[in-house]
């Protein structure tokens, strides 16, 4: 295989890149300077290296701990649980939320192979068994398997003594919290229902 093939090919897996757009830009590529590819490939390598994910919340950080965990002025009683870290952005950009995360890693998808123990779930029950958590709120997405993992979330923390809340429906239905708008996702927030 080509090089040029190999790099339209990696690029094509990227999502919202077609064929076509791989192509397009690996002739880009070629036609720019070797400085500017190797800068390319350098924040490539370093991403992968550097980012993991936070050893408390998941959040993907490239310190031991994220800076939304470290950051003494959140409130650290009340978390809230969403699927990927990204969600985590689509949130903070709405500016209205306090408290602090935990990434589930996903949702609950049988069709896919996904089940309870490829989530980040007990590690969700063990942050609140120290009792000092008040209140779990599951953002989840509003799908299908968004809400089963609500529900599954919900029985596992159901034991603990604290307030587990559901985000409000003001999200469209299968629509991704990632792509929300933060008026939307600060009335999600704020008309969240107990479970
Ligand atoms: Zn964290």
């Amino acid at each position: 295989m080509s090089a040029i093939d190999t790099l339209a090919g990696e690029l094509a897996k990227l999502p919202g890149i077609g064929r076509k757009t791989a192509l397009r830009l690996t002739y880009h590529l070629l036609r720019q300077s070797p400085e500017q590819s190797r800068k390319l490939a350098e924040a490539l390598t370093t991403l992968s290296e550097r980012i993991h994910p936070c050893s408390l919340c998941f959040n993907l950080t490239e310190d031991e701990m994220c800076a939304i965990c470290r950051d003494a002025r959140r409130d650290s009683a009340v978390i809230c649980a969403v699927e990927e870290s990204s969600d985590i952005g689509a949130i903070e950009r709405a500016g209205e939320f306090r408290g602090v995360y935990h990434v589930l890693g996903g949702r609950l998808s049988p069709l896919d192979g996904i089940g309870p123990e490829d989530l980040n779930i007990p590690q969700l029950e063990q942050r609140v068994s120290g009792g000092a958590v008040r209140e779990v709120i599951i953002a989840t997405n509003p799908s299908i398997e968004g809400e089963a993992t609500a529900l599954y979330v919900q029985r596992k923390l159901s034991p603990y003594r604290l307030t587990i809340s559901r985000i409000a429906r003001g999200l469209p239905v299968g629509g991704d919290l990632e792509y929300a708008d933060g008026v939307t996702i600060a009335q999600a927030l704020a008309a969240r229902r107990a479970m």
